[in-house]
């Protein structure tokens, strides 16, 4: 018998993943030519070449048994000082070694950070719509995830609600940064009305309430916008980052956490965040990675290819009456469904071989997400599918 625990999170287990399977199971019956498959956030833009060159370089010059051995549960040093550096240059910021905690991805870093400082029952705020994980991550530690209704009109945090929603049991804000599933970014002015309604509700509590900026995306912008540091903004700020989409790394299971010294409780969180690390059972981020990325701070990713895709399907779709928020990072489109369930919508979609994920796995239902990180041909043949929709649904 499973946990009871166990049997919600598997009620509640991923849309997306179910999309995925179904998309395999449909690309065995039409071709996989055949399916056009937005389901899946998982990047086909190679890694930079620097990445695969630093794995041969660093397994060659490297010793072994060094290279595949335990280290700090936060990782090596001198990777942790070099993103430390690495960040310092960019953002204008002064981290060491002592603020950074190297993660398995995104996923294992939030977990680090909601084990570090969940008490049962403490309330985790974050706005729709939302990566679904949050859900799990903050349930994992019998904390309750509060949630912010999404301003359909553009995406951006409702404060006036958010003002309301912070009690006396709130321990910590997740915000995405650029957002899965919209694309949107929140600007320095957005980050700043954040944090003073922070601040304010701190005082007014006596309580630390940690903001979590979850980053996975943060270099994939395009029309030359960046996306504001958000420590610069708020104290209690702790950054999780990943290269899983930065690199197009995500099977490999990379990412690190920054926990700034101004932090209220800094030494407790960091060494809690440490501990935490090896008893979730990730003992320390992967050996070689660290090693990896460590040699590639300064390594890119093309984004052109996803900016071509967004601008195609953008486009194409506002031609045949869709309606949708133009996105300025990541690679998602989080589209209005012209019926108000959008689960019909996406049933219909299968039809032309379509697949989307409804947007009630981001607790935004009547939108649907389309993750544009497939070949330009792929989503070129998909618009006909699309456009036969939008005269069934729009015209
Ligand atoms: N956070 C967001 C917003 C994501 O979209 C994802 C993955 O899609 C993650 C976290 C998890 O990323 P990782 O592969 O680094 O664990």
């Amino acid at each position: 018998m499973i946990s009871d625990k166990m049997k919600e999170f598997v009620k509640g287990s991923s849309a997306i993943r179910a999309m995925f399977e179904e998309g395999n199971r449909m690309a065995q019956i039409y071709g996989v030519e055949n399916v056009y498959d937005f389901s899946l956030g998982n990047p086909n833009v190679p890694a930079p070449a620097a990445v695969n060159q630093a794995i041969k370089d660093i397994v060659d010059d490297e010793d072994s048994v060094f290279l595949h051995g335990y280290m700090n549960n936060s990782g090596y040093e001198d990777v942790r000082s070099s993103i430390a550096e690495s960040l310092n240059k960019r953002f204008d910021m002064s981290f060491s070694k002592d603020n950074i905690i190297m993660t398995v991805g995104a996923a294992g870093g939030l977990n680090v950070v909601l084990k570090t400082l969940l008490n049962p029952g403490d309330e985790v705020i974050t706005f729709a719509p939302y990566f679904g994980e949050y859900r799990s991550y903050v349930g994992n530690y019998d904390g309750k995830l509060v949630v912010i209704s999404p301003d359909t009109d553009s995406f951006q945090p409702k404060f006036d609600e958010f003002e309301k929603k912070i009690s006396e049991r709130t321990r910590a804000v997740i915000i995405n940064n650029p957002n899965n599933p919209t694309g949107v970014v929140y600007s320095e002015e957005t980050l700043k009305r954040l944090s003073q309604i922070m601040e304010k509700k701190q005082n007014e509590y006596k309580t630390d309430i940690y903001l979590i900026s979850d980053e996975p995306y943060r270099e994939l912008v395009y029309d030359g916008i960046t996306v504001p540091y958000p420590v610069k903004y708020y104290r209690n700020t702790i950054v999780g980052y990943s290269y899983s989409k930065s690199l197009s790394l995500p099977g490999e299971r990379i990412g690190y956490l920054v926990i700034p010294s101004d932090i209220s409780d800094f030494e407790n969180v960091y060494s809690a965040a440490n501990v935490a690390t090896r008893i979730l059972g990730f003992v320390n981020a992967p050996s070689l990675m660290q090693r990896v990325v460590a040699r590639c701070v300064d390594a890119e990713v093309d984004t052109s290819p996803y900016n071509r895709n967004r601008e195609l399907l953008y486009n194409a779709l506002l031609e045949y009456g869709f309606e949708c928020v133009k996105p300025q990072g990541a690679f998602y489109l989080f589209v209005k469904s012209p019926v108000q369930d959008e689960k019909v919508f996406v049933e219909a979609a299968k039809k032309h071989h379509i697949l989307l994920v409804p947007g009630s796995s981001f607790e935004c239902p009547g939108f649907v997400r389309l993750a544009y990180c497939i070949s330009y041909e792929t989503i070129k043949n998909s618009l006909p599918g699309f456009k036969a929709l939008a005269e069934e649904f729009i015209k």
